[in-house]
C-alpha cells in the first residue's frame, strides 16, 4: 500500500477480566513499553486530519490510540502507563453514562463503571482528548432520523458543555453505521471510528475508519512483530476468521 499506514488501536477497559473487550493491566503496560520501543508514532486524530486536509505528510507508519466507552480503570490502570510514555490517546464517551455504569444493551454483569465529570476533565487538562460515542450508547441503526440527530447533537454538546472543548471526533456504539448514519456523523465530526478490522490506508474513508483490536495482540511478540511492519498476514488471519464468524455482530462496545 502506497502512502502512510496508521493503525488506530482500539482498547476497552484495562483490567484483568475474561472477554474481548478487557486487556490486563500487566500486557497493557508491555504493549506500551513496546510501542515506545519501536520506530511506530503515536500521533492524534487530529494530525490525521491535518495530514488530508493540509496535505501534510504523517509518520510512514504511525498509531492512535483509543479508548471506548471511558471505564474508571483507564485513569486508573491505563492512563499512568501511557504518560510515562508521552502517548496522547483519546476516549469516546457516551455522554449519559458519565459516572454512571455500562447498563447498556449488550453489556453483561458486573456492569463496569464509567469515569465521572471531575475524572474527565483532569484527564484533560493533562493530555487526554475526548470524542463522542453517542448519548446512550444505542445501536444508531435502529433509530430514527430524529433519534440519531439527537445523539449525535446532544452528546456533542454534553460533552462540549461538560469539558469546555470542542468535540470533533466520533465513535458509533458497537461500531455499528451504515450509509445514513455515517452521512450524519459527518455533517457534526471531522472523523469516525469504526470496529471494523484493518489498518487505515491513505484511502481510508475518514468517517468510516477502521481499527486494530487490541485484544489480538495480548501476545506481545505477535505485537512486536506487527511494529515491526511484519503483522500483515496476521491481521488477514484475523479479518477472515471475522467474516467466517459474522463476528461482527457480536455486542463490541
Ligand atoms: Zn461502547
Amino acid at each position: 500500500m502506497a502512502g502512510p499506514v496508521i493503525d488506530i488501536l482500539m482498547y476497552h477497559s484495562i483490567a484483568d477480566a475474561h472477554g474481548p473487550t478487557s486487556v490486563s493491566p500487566a500486557v497493557f503496560a508491555d504493549q506500551m513499553a513496546a510501542l515506545a520501543a519501536s520506530d511506530v508514532a503515536v500521533i492524534t486524530l487530529d494530525d490525521l486530519v491535518a495530514a488530508r486536509t493540509n496535505g501534510t505528510e504523517p509518520p510512514e507508519r504511525a498509531v492512535i490510540i483509543t479508548f471506548d466507552d471511558g471505564f474508571c480503570d483507564f485513569a486508573e490502570a491505563a492512563w499512568p502507563e501511557m504518560k510515562r510514555h508521552g502517548f496522547c490517546p483519546i476516549i469516546y464517551v457516551p455522554s449519559a453514562h458519565v459516572g454512571r455504569v455500562e447498563d447498556w444493551v449488550g453489556a453483561a454483569p458486573p456492569l463496569r463503571p464509567l469515569m465521572d465529570w471531575d475524572v474527565l476533565c483532569q484527564l484533560q487538562r493533562e493530555g487526554v482528548q475526548f470524542g463522542s460515542h453517542s448519548v446512550s450508547h444505542p445501536d444508531l441503526t435502529r433509530l430514527s432520523d430524529f433519534e440519531l440527530q439527537a445523539e449525535l447533537t446532544r452528546s456533542k454538546s454534553d460533552l462540549e458543555d461538560g469539558l469546555g472543548t470542542a468535540i470533533e471526533h466520533f465513535a458509533p456504539p458497537y461500531g455499528l453505521a451504515k450509509d445514513r448514519e455515517i452521512s450524519a456523523i459527518s455533517q457534526l465530526y471531522k472523523t469516525s471510528v469504526g470496529t471494523r478490522l484493518g489498518q487505515a490506508g491513505p484511502q481510508a474513508p475518514i468517517h468510516d475508519l477502521p481499527r486494530i483490536e487490541m485484544f489480538y495482540f495480548t501476545d506481545i511478540d505477535r505485537w512486536r512483530a506487527h511494529l515491526a511492519g511484519q503483522g500483515a498476514p496476521y491481521l488477514m488471519a484475523r479479518k477472515s476468521l471475522r467474516a467466517l464468524g459474522k463476528l461482527v455482530q457480536k455486542p463490541w462496545q
